[in-house]
């Protein structure tokens, strides 16, 4: 399944960050998923759930937040944000010569973490 990979990955970024930060544990995670990525938020979550125990991310809560597709116009130069709607099709001046810039991948947004001190 793609999403077990996903969170294969970012449990190893998580962890990298963890060890870089002297964490000994942390309690959430805030993805951020791309509407056009593919990856199912319920999907994510299952995943996550099952790679966290044992780790690092045992205790640790994961907060999806869907992010928007995001477009650049090269007719216009105009940014948009186009919300539910997966249309490439510059609001501005209706131009289909569009660049995708945001809303395709999974990111980590933000880490909780606790250390001892
Ligand atoms: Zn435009």
């Amino acid at each position: 399944m793609h999403e077990f990979s996903i969170v294969s990955s970012l449990m190893n970024l998580i962890e990298d960050y963890a060890r870089q930060y002297g964490a000994k544990k942390v309690t959430k995670v805030v993805v951020g998923v791309g509407r056009l990525s593919g990856i199912e938020p319920d999907l994510l979550q299952l995943a996550f759930d099952t790679f966290k125990e044992k780790t690092i991310c045992e205790e640790a809560e994961l907060v999806i937040e869907m992010e928007d597709l995001k477009i650049q116009c090269r007719d216009c130069g105009k940014t948009s944000t186009m919300g539910e709607k997966l249309s490439r099709k510059c609001p501005n001046c209706g131009s289909l010569n569009t660049e995708i810039i945001g809303g395709q991948e999974l990111y980590l947004k933000s880490l909780e973490m606790e250390s001892d001190d």
